[in-house]
């Protein structure tokens, strides 16, 4: 059976040339999975802009209105790490769409996955490395507005700590948030998520797969969330310019096939998002991002 992809051509918007921030990925990505097989255009739905008031769930007004507008701070501009235009703004609230379209996909599929989103450094009235508004937390507010889901468990694997996340819903216990990331790398404070597990620097695949093996299936037996989001960052792959872990390429592939099986065969819908990546091989980079959706599709989603 096929599964869900989410797409949007605006998923990529122009940034200053050699800047750190890797988006031609994206659409990169969808060409690779298309080219591979992985998935087939019927496959691939168009996400809608968020209304304000979604993303204000989450976010506070002036902030929302101080980035669309670009008209925030330097002090709070600067934060993010991207430099505002029109383009990156649309960009950011489609992201947005995308992953609430993601979350919709797979109550009614089982799985579908974003091909963005995961921005988990943005706090309510701030962004930063990277985030401007987060995409998982906006689109849990949604579906816990519209009465869809009663419980949610986020299973965040990026390498940094998904500390906006973590804040958001420090005392929301419709929402329980897990965050197993790299001890010592940004954000410098960490916040506290429901669970979280630091991890040592250079921390390899067997290792890590362990540790994951053995709290997972707790965690959902003890959550039964209504839908699983899971931020599959491979910014934990060795060779990441920000990640300090050691996972390979395999090991990745062996990371996303454990989330989704162990998840689906136990019957939670799982909805993912993209997460970060940094490598300064694009070509790596994104067949790194593909990892995921090739374990999608074995798990038979
Ligand atoms: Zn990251």
């Amino acid at each position: 059976m096929d599964f869900s992809i989410v797409y949007h051509e605006d998923y990529v918007a122009p940034l200053p040339d050699n800047h750190r921030f890797p988006m031609a990925k994206f659409a990169l990505l969808r060409d690779l999975l298309l080219k591979d097989g992985i998935v087939k255009p019927k496959d691939i739905y168009t996400p809608e802009l968020p209304s304000p008031e979604d993303i204000g769930l989450v976010h506070n007004s002036d902030y929302i209105k101080g980035y669309c507008e670009g008209t925030l701070e330097y002090r709070v501009q600067r934060r993010i790490g991207l430099p505002w235009s029109e383009a990156l703004a649309r960009r950011t609230c489609i992201a947005v769409g995308g992953t609430i379209l993601t979350a919709q996909l797979a109550l009614q599929q089982g799985c579908a996955c974003n091909t963005a989103g995961g921005t988990h450094h943005a706090f309510p009235n701030y962004g930063s490395g990277f985030c401007i508004f987060n995409d998982i937390a906006i689109a849990c507010k949604v579906l816990l507005e519209k009465g869809l889901v009663k419980k949610i468990l986020i299973v965040d694997l990026d390498v940094h700590q998904g500390d906006g996340t973590a804040y958001i819903f420090q005392d929301d216990s419709r929402v329980f948030t897990f965050s197993m990331h790299c001890e010592a790398n940004f954000p410098g404070k960490k916040q506290q998520s429901d669970f979280d597990i630091p991890l040592p620097v250079g921390m390899d695949d067997d290792g890590y797969l362990q540790i994951l093996a053995k709290h997972l299936p707790d965690l959902l037996s003890q959550v039964k969330p209504d839908l699983v989001f899971y931020d599959a960052g491979i910014d934990t792959h060795v060779g990441d310019r920000l990640g300090k872990l050691s996972l390979t390429d395999w090991g990745i592939y062996r990371r996303e096939r454990m989330v989704l099986s162990t998840c689906l065969a136990a019957g939670y819908p799982v909805a993912t998002v993209i997460g970060g990546g940094y490598s300064k091989n694009m070509s790596s980079l994104v067949y790194l991002h593909s990892l995921l959706y090739r374990a999608a599709k074995e798990v038979n989603c």
